[in-house]
């Protein structure tokens, strides 16, 4: 008999944990969405998003999961046949190189080991031999949500700098925009892709571009079919708050109150709490004697941490019994991967106590799956967390 009272862990790296405040928010009744009421939520709102990607440009924001985002970002600056260089961090980078093939884009990637993150030395080099500028755009992936590997933004843009070269910057950030610093102006980042299910603590549906002048101004050339993601018509109804099609209106008032959380949080503080939790979960995988997948200590995640079974073990197996046993969803390991690793989540709404249960029912699941491991993870991340408080 499966224990279904208290509440369900969910620990998966999205989606996360949605705050009472948001689901009673979401829990309003549906407004007209080309009423007055709306118009001014929806410009206050479109305007408090930007300091979440930290820009003062425009915000767009789809009623679509991530994936659309992907695509708006993509349909909205590129034309048939353009370069766009990708660089293999793992699954969520897969998928993005897979979409732009399907869109008829000319999509290369730098292939990874899936336990490192971009390499700005590589995509340098790359950009150098491209004399002709074929390449229309770099796009990375900023949290890597399969394998826990952040990669550095500032490191590529610099890169690209060097090369003196003209494409465009496109960053995943939907598993670490309001878990993981990010600056949208400061980086010079072109579009930014983000989703509502993760870092921003909603439910699934929403998701959203962040651009710059130089993505607005390449939209203006742009060839690839678009419709539902086009940006001139969204700027312009955006223009006076109101949206070209019925947004998710019951997301955006949930979006209102996961914006005001982070603010009142502090975006620095937000940023802060996750890089703690996510210490402590390694002292407690470190303790377990297992292994992190990411491999470069300076790109360790802060939104989820990838854990590598050893040897012979099923991470699968391991994920099930914790979810019969304790009612925790563990993240599962994905192509390359699978089977192999589970990964924590500890992003979005998430404190101190949340992780303790969430480890002690990891350490627990390790004995009861049988996976060779030492006890002592979960007091080796406790005292951390009591070294960490401040008194
Ligand atoms: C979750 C995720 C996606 C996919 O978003 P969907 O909402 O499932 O379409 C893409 N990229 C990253 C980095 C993610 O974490």
């Amino acid at each position: 008999m499966a224990n279904t009272s208290g509440r369900h862990f969910l620990q998966i790296p999205g989606p996360t944990n949605v705050p009472d405040r948001v689901l009673r928010a979401i829990d309003n009744p549906t407004m007209d969405h080309r009423g007055p009421a709306f118009g001014q939520m929806s410009r206050s709102l479109l305007a408090d998003i930007k300091k979440v990607f930290k820009t003062d440009n425009h915000v767009i924001i789809y009623p679509a999961s991530g994936t659309g985002a992907w695509e708006a970002a993509l349909v909205n600056t590129l034309s048939p046949g353009d370069r766009v260089l990708m660089y293999e961090t793992g699954q969520f980078a897969t998928l993005w190189l897979n979409l732009a093939g399907r869109l008829k884009l000319e999509a290369e990637f730098v292939p990874g080991d899936w336990r490192h993150g971009v390499d700005p030395t590589a995509v340098k080099e790359r950009l150098v031999a491209d004399k002709a500028h074929e390449i229309k755009a770099v796009c990375m992936v900023h949290n890597e949500t399969s394998t826990g590997v952040a990669s550095r933004v500032a490191e590529v843009r610099a890169a690209i700098d060097w090369a003196k070269h003209p494409a465009l910057l496109m960053v995943d950030t939907i598993s670490s925009l309001g878990s993981i610093d990010y600056r949208h102006d400061e980086w010079e980042v072109d579009v930014t892709v983000a989703g509502s299910q993760k870092g921003l603590m909603l439910p699934p549906g929403l998701s959203f571009n962040a651009i710059s002048d130089k993505a607005l101004e390449a939209s203006k050339s742009s060839e690839l079919t678009k419709s539902f993601w086009a940006w001139d018509e969204m700027l312009a109804t955006n223009a006076t708050g109101y949206f070209p099609y019925t947004p998710a209106t019951n997301l955006l008032y949930g979006l209102r109150e996961a914006v005001d959380m982070l603010l009142e949080e502090g975006l620095e503080n937000v940023f802060a709490r996750h890089d703690k939790f996510a210490e402590a979960t390694r002292r407690a995988v470190q303790a377990w004697g297992l292994e992190v997948l990411c491999l470069e200590p300076k790109e360790y995640s802060s939104s989820l941490t990838a854990v590598l079974m050893p040897e012979g073990h099923s991470a699968d197996a391991f994920r099930q019994a914790v979810l019969d046993n304790f009612n925790m969803s563990l993240g599962n390991g994905l192509n390359k991967v699978a089977d192999k690793v589970f990964r924590i989540g500890h992003l979005g709404d998430f404190n101190e106590l949340m992780l303790m249960g969430t480890l002690a029912g990891i350490e627990m699941g390790l004995g009861i799956a049988g996976v060779p491991h030492q006890k002592g993870g979960v007091d080796a991340a406790m005292r951390y967390l009591e070294r960490e408080a401040t008194g």
